[in-house]
């Protein structure tokens, strides 16, 4: 349904009295004269840009206003109507942002032309601005839960085959020369039978840096398979959905409570020394107030190197975000600074120079129980700002050792970067009574930083075509295109979809039987007696793995 009632409310106000200097001949008009009266409109016209009817999807004009320190997006659907969604809770947050922008990076390749606009021609086409810093490989629509807040839709579904994953693999090395960070994503990674083929076969290929993203259920109970898995280590992690310490959060975003089951994962991630980033989905009302005791839970885990906390959109299985009162970005700045009793300050986050508007993000250096937040020590904001040099910028001007090591440092390749800049950075830490002790300077490595990401997806309801156009987060698709995170999700994911032809045919069970020689199905999902007991062999069936 669209909002009902009229938005653009009239400020009443009425015109300032003014001192009016007779003119011979001329009447001097009355301030109450309704002829006097002008009124204002009761916010800030910011900017002007396309977004998607969220009832239809069609592509329509959108304001961008600020009004009270906020900013929101009008926009009219012919159909719908007019509709208003939250952009930022905080409009000078908001503004400053602007200032971290760069030029984009282009990939070697477009996939497509320009024909319709944007988002209607992805992609890459020839007018997106950014290359793939994290390209996501589906390698199956098959989950063993049923979020309620997953994007994806997930639930019954077939593995890609290998030659489907390598042609996947290989667009994103053709276009990237080398691909940054490839994320095997679902569904859930590790139901597929070949998943550990598809790892190897990619770490032959030229990319630089490797995960799985993952729900932790297989990883909490198969720890045969945690162990096959650290072959991979070294430029590999694991990115952890892992959403707070209450069963009301679970129970509320992924319909069971996982608490045992998480905590089961980190330890056997722990146990083979695997690099963790948790994941933590944010939803106002259910977990914003766990922020914190995420960040100081991940900081006090060996193998943790960092949280992302997303917050959750109205995108896929979710339709319940309130549009005007969303989570964003400097909301989740302003609660890991409210709830880390001061181990993490708001001034602490900087916005990531190719894609300022959707990501935020620090690091600190950690040492036992000392926490040293990164922008403390050294002035990353003047070496990341460059809109001073904005007509005539090089990226060479930001690129000094220090600068080059901080673009990489922020940047959204994060785990491989963090490894290679912190490298080039260490040398150039500056050693103050004030910053790191010397000995500590020798050791700013991966192993001692931990970075917080915070992501801030769009849905129909707040898409604008400024940000999609710069988004570095990239689906990589069968058919050879490359398609933005969140056009993919919000317009082109049901085109991509295998399993509604299955759906109705597939009995409930682990694994179903082998349709072709390369796909098979899977439309098992865990309840809370199944979640931890033992798997069944039809699961494992020893197809391929280590
Ligand atoms: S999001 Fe990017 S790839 Fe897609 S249509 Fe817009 S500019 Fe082109
Ligand atoms: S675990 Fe991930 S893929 Fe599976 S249903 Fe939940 S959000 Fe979707
Ligand atoms: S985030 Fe980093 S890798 Fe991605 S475009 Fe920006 S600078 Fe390049």
């Amino acid at each position: 349904m669209a909002p009902k009632g009229d938005f653009f409310m009239r400020n009443k106000r009425k015109a300032q009295e003014v001192p009016v200097t007779p003119v011979p001949g001329m009447p001097i008009p009355s301030t109450e004269d309704p002829a006097m009266i002008r009124h204002d409109r009761s916010y800030i016209y910011h900017n002007f840009t396309n977004s998607l009817c969220p009832h239809c999807l069609k592509v329509v004009q959108a304001k961008i206003i600020l009004q009270d320190n906020k900013v929101y997006m009008l926009k009219t659907c012919p159909e719908h109507g007019s509709m208003r969604s939250l952009i930022s809770s905080d409009a000078a947050y908001y503004l400053s942002q602007s200032q971290y922008n760069k030029p984009g990076t282009l990939p070697r390749h477009f996939q497509t032309r320009v024909e319709k606009g944007c988002p209607l021609d992805c992609g890459l086409c020839t007018d997106h601005e950014q290359h793939t810093c994290l390209a996501l490989v589906e390698i199956t629509e098959a989950c063993n839960l049923r979020c309620p807040t997953c994007f994806a839709s997930s639930d019954v579904g077939r593995f890609a085959p290998l030659d489907e994953v390598e042609r996947m693999l290989d667009t994103v090395v053709e276009n990237e020369g080398y691909a940054d960070v490839v994320q095997f994503s679902g569904g859930e990674p590790t139901l597929h039978p070949q998943l550990f083929e598809i790892l190897e076969m990619a770490r032959k290929k030229r990319i630089k840096a490797m995960m799985i993203n993952t729900n932790g259920v297989r990883i909490a109970r198969d720890e045969e398979f945690v162990r096959k898995l650290s072959a991979f280590k070294g430029n590999f992690e694991v990115y952890l959905q892992f959403d707070g310490f209450r069963q009301s959060t679970y129970e509320e975003l992924r319909g069971l409570d996982l608490r045992e089951v998480k905590q089961q994962a980190i330890a056997n991630l722990t146990r083979y020394e695997i690099p963790i980033n948790l994941t933590a989905t944010i939803k106002q009302g259910v977990n914003e107030d766990e922020i914190g005791e995420i960040v100081k839970f991940g900081i006090a885990q060996k193998m943790v190197r960092g949280v992302t906390f997303q917050p959750v959109t109205n995108v896929g299985r979710h339709d319940a975000v309130n549009a005007m009162q969303r989570t964003t970005v400097p909301d989740v700045i302003r609660a890991v600074a409210e709830q880390t009793n001061g181990m993490f300050r708001q001034t602490d986050f900087v916005p990531l120079p190719c894609h300022s508007d959707c990501i935020s993000m620090t690091y600190a250096y950690i040492k036992g129980n000392k926490v040293k937040p990164l922008p403390r020590y050294i002035d990353v904001k003047s070496y990341l700002d460059v809109v001073g040099n904005q007509i005539n910028f090089r990226v060479e001007d930001v690129k000094g050792v220090v600068g080059s090591a901080l673009m990489r440092l922020w940047s959204a390749s994060m785990p491989l970067s963090t490894i290679n800049a912190l490298r080039d950075f260490s040398c150039c830490l500056p050693v103050t009574p004030q910053a790191l002790s010397q000995e500590e300077h020798g050791s700013v490595l991966y192993e001692n930083m931990f970075r917080i990401v915070i992501i801030a997806f769009m849905d129909a309801w707040n898409f604008d075509v400024r940000s999609a156009k710069k988004c570095c987060v990239h689906h990589v698709l069968p058919d050879g295109k490359i398609i933005p995170f969140c056009s993919y999700n919000t317009l082109y994911r049901p085109q991509y979809m295998h399993k509604t032809r299955f759906r109705s045919t597939l009995p409930l069970q682990r694994t179903s039987e082998e349709t072709t020689s390369s796909e098979r199905y899977y439309s098992h999902y865990e309840t809370s007696e199944t979640l931890l007991a033992p798997l069944q062999p039809a699961q494992d069936d020893g197809q391929s793995e280590g």
